[in-house]
């Protein structure tokens, strides 16, 4: 292709090695990456190098010609690179067009036959005319292939690349085609220098844009790939017998949601994006744990949350399993659900039943005095203050004889449940015995005791429940107060608040009693409560069969009360911090 005018002024062979040179760079630059055909591209360099030698090879010949000198040599060596250069070609166009490389012993073959025929016609019957032809018949040919390779690329997305390859090199394949019939042999166009730089540049910018296209293509398989994926987690989704959910991690809105999330949810499924998946824990706190845990460990198996569906209905339990995956161009918190609520509850039952009366709810003794000696011990780290109530319902006998003692059962149940309203959710009520209830109130002083109490008392007074027989049941209850003042010993708290109801039951029923410090005095914890008979606190269903033991509410034996002279703060050191 090239024109021996490239040698005839040295700008012209300066800016031809330069464009040579940046098609070298923009080479270099293409085969970092992972294209296909970087091979082929090399080898149509490869091809060019040789074919500019060949050039110079050429330009010698004719200096060395006009001196009279032997030239064979030279043209043999000149007809070899151009051999070489063809099979390049040649290589480079089957890479492109099969994505493949001859076999070696393919290329020796056929650069063998040339090497001969190149041989028979320089040195042993030596021929001008076959010499000429075979420089312009190997250049042809090897752009030809070229041609032919670039063009049978068109059909494929994103062809600039193979488009400007094929007008290129077809351009050049005209050019050599016309100087081999010998049309414009004195053509200036067709033979001018600058045919190979412009070549050179324009394939440099070829090479550039086949990377191009090649980067185009790939983003367009993984763009597929990635629906593809997209299209397989969803049908696995929408399979699943769980329900299943999908929520962007950066902004924790739900994406996908199964038909059995729907359901459980209560979600809308054509307004998806309007959810967040943290709308559905009723607990803010297992939300932040999850997420801690998916921190440290990206998958999170058998999580156990509490949610509520979006219209806020009762909250139910879930087991969870949770891992980040990327969907759709986002890392998302892949997440499916069992519901467990049945055995949280039942869990919750067994629980219950044994910390809980089953008559009123109340906490039941045993749960209370555990309860309580936690919350002393606490309130003696942090000098805490607490009293302690006992209230008893006034004539209760009198109640049961009166209206039944299902209608009984009835005021223990309203007078439970007005107890649990009137205090705070720290405080802790339970059923001690009977109709006889304990009440531990943290941090109030004795003061602040009485005026609960007070209130509680008048509040009881004002129920009116109705009996069984449709008449009105009322009633009243006495109440005795003791505080952190007089002893940090749950028994002794206990006796001495009992003593003080002793002293409400004493003054008149329907009153409050306290138990202060100057009570301390020959009060002897032994011989306390002389008003306790052990049979009133039963139930007059089990008096028939006089078992001492028997006890209504959590099936223990009643408690033996042992607070000692010890534990009891006497009246001199009750300012002391409890
Ligand atoms: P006081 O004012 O002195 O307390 O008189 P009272 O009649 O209330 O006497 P006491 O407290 O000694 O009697 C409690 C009665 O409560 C005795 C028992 O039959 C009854 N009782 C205990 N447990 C239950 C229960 O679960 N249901 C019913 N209906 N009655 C109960
Ligand atoms: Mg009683
Ligand atoms: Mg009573």
């Amino acid at each position: 292709m090239g024109s021996i005018e490239i040698f005839a002024a040295t700008s012209n062979w300066i800016i031809t090695l330069l464009s040579l040179g940046i098609l070298g760079v923009t080479l270099f630059a293409v085969s970092q990456g992972k294209l296909v055909v970087k091979k082929a591209l090399l080898y149509i360099y490869a091809g060019l190098l040789l074919e500019f030698v060949t050039v110079g090879i050429n330009y010698k010949i004719n200096l060395v010609y006009a001196r009279g000198e032997a030239i064979d040599t030279l043209v043999f060596f000149e007809l070899a690179l151009l051999l070489i250069a063809m099979l390049f070609f040649a290589m480079a166009s089957l890479q492109i067009l099969v994505n493949n490389l001859p076999e070696l012993p393919i290329v020796g073959a056929l650069g063998g036959i040339g090497a001969v025929a190149i041989v028979y016609f320089v040195y042993i019957y030596p021929n001008s005319y076959m010499i000429a032809n075979m420089q312009q018949i190997f250049a042809l040919t090897g752009f030809l292939c070229l041609s032919i390779a670039f063009v049978s690329q068109l059909h494929r997305r994103h062809n600039a690349g193979y488009l400007g390859g094929a007008v290129a090199c077809s351009c050049v394949t005209l050019i050599l085609f016309l100087r081999l019939l010998g049309i414009g042999y004195d053509s200036e166009i067709l033979n001018s220098w600058y045919i190979s730089p412009l070549f050179y540049n324009v394939m440099a910018v070829v090479f550039a844009a086949i990377n191009a296209d090649y980067l185009a293509r790939s983003l367009d398989t993984s763009r597929s790939e990635i629906v593809k994926y997209n299209r397989r987690i969803e049908d696995i989704i929408k399979s699943s017998p769980f329900p299943i959910i999908i929520s962007r991690l950066s902004d924790d809105k739900i994406i996908l949601a199964n038909n059995n999330a729907v359901k459980l949810f209560g979600i809308d499924i054509t307004e998806l994006d309007r959810y967040h998946l943290k709308d559905f824990f009723a607990d803010a706190d297992s939300r932040t744990q999850l997420n801690e845990r998916l921190e440290m460990e990206k998958e999170v198996q058998d999580f156990e949350i509490l949610v509520k569906s979006y219209n806020g209905e009762s909250p139910f339990w879930l087991l969870t399993s949770a891992t980040t995956i990327d969907y759709n161009y986002d890392v998302v918190l892949y997440a499916a659900f069992q519901d467990i609520t049945s055995r949280k509850n039942r869990e919750v039952l067994l629980k219950n039943q044994a910390i809980r009366d089953p008559l009123t709810s109340l906490y039941n003794r045993r749960y209370f005095e555990e309860e309580v000696n936690k919350r002393i011990a606490a309130a003696r780290r942090n000098n805490g203050i607490y009293c302690v109530m006992m209230t008893d319902v006034d004539l209760f006998k009198k109640v049961n004889d009166t209206y039944g003692h299902k209608t009984g059962d009835k005021v223990l149940i309203e007078l439970a449940s007005a107890c649990e309203r009137a205090l705070r959710d720290r405080d802790i009520v339970a059923r001690y015995g009977g109709e006889e209830f304990v009440i531990f109130l943290a941090d109030v002083d004795i003061d602040s005791a009485k005026a609960v109490a007070e209130r509680l008392r008048e509040t009881i007074a004002a129920l009116r429940i109705p009996s069984d027989d449709g008449r009105i049941v009322n009633f009243t209850i006495s109440i005795g107060i003791s505080s952190s003042q007089i002893s940090d010993n749950i028994d002794t708290l206990i006796k001495t608040a009992d003593e003080a109801l002793y002293k409400a039951k004493q003054n008149g029923r329907n009153r409050v009693e306290l138990f202060l410090p100057a009570d301390l005095q020959g009060f002897n914890p032994d011989n306390a409560s002389p008003h306790k008979d052990e049979s009133a606190n039963r139930h007059p269903i089990f008096e028939k069969e006089g078992a001492e033991e028997i006890s209504l509410l959590d099936g223990l034996p009643e408690k033996h009360i042992e607070g000692t002279a010890a534990e009891i703060k006497r009246p001199d050191d009750s300012g002391e911090a409890d």
